[in-house]
């Protein structure tokens, strides 16, 4: 995930605030580190690298659910909709439905363990949660493991 074509946070749609002697810039929503450089979000005290993806360390706390406010969505959403719900995909769950949508041999089995762990995911940081972790480690798993399948990255 990067900031918008606008140097907004993508979840948020707002401007971060810019730390140009630390090289990031933080949005006060969902509190996510991007690189000044390359507008990557990056690893931060909120948002903690866990098995190559981040994760929230605080997941009950508000900025997990950061949304934008209606004016930032009358300006231009680009967050996906499904069911009129917003939805945050993760890094690996946006690769494998990107590898999919090129048309992909096995786009299927891309879409399925992708959809299976943002369902986790969403259970997981829901409120009550609705997904145990080890259920939601147990889909991280299965995508990441299809994903290294195909791509021949390595699996840790
Ligand atoms: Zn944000």
């Amino acid at each position: 995930m990067k900031l918008d074509e606008n140097g907004r946070c993508p979840v948020c749609l707002k401007k971060p605030l810019p730390y140009r002697r630390s090289g990031k810039f933080f949005c006060t929503g969902c509190h996510r580190d991007f690189s000044i450089k390359t507008g990557e979000w990056i690893a931060n005290w909120a948002w903690k690298p866990v098995c190559g993806e981040l994760f929230p360390t605080y997941p009950h706390s508000d900025y997990v659910n950061a949304k934008p406010t209606a004016a930032a969505l009358r300006r231009g959403r680009t967050q996906q909709m499904v069911g009129g719900e917003a939805v945050t995909r993760t890094a690996l769950s946006e690769k494998m439905h990107a590898l999919a949508d090129g048309g992909h041999a096995r786009a299927a089995e891309l879409r399925e363990k992708a959809d299976a762990f943002d369902a986790a995911t969403q259970g997981f940081y829901a409120q009550p949660q609705t997904c145990t972790v080890q259920k939601f480690f147990g889909h991280h798993v299965r995508a990441r493991r299809l994903w290294c399948d195909i791509t021949g990255e390595p699996l840790i």
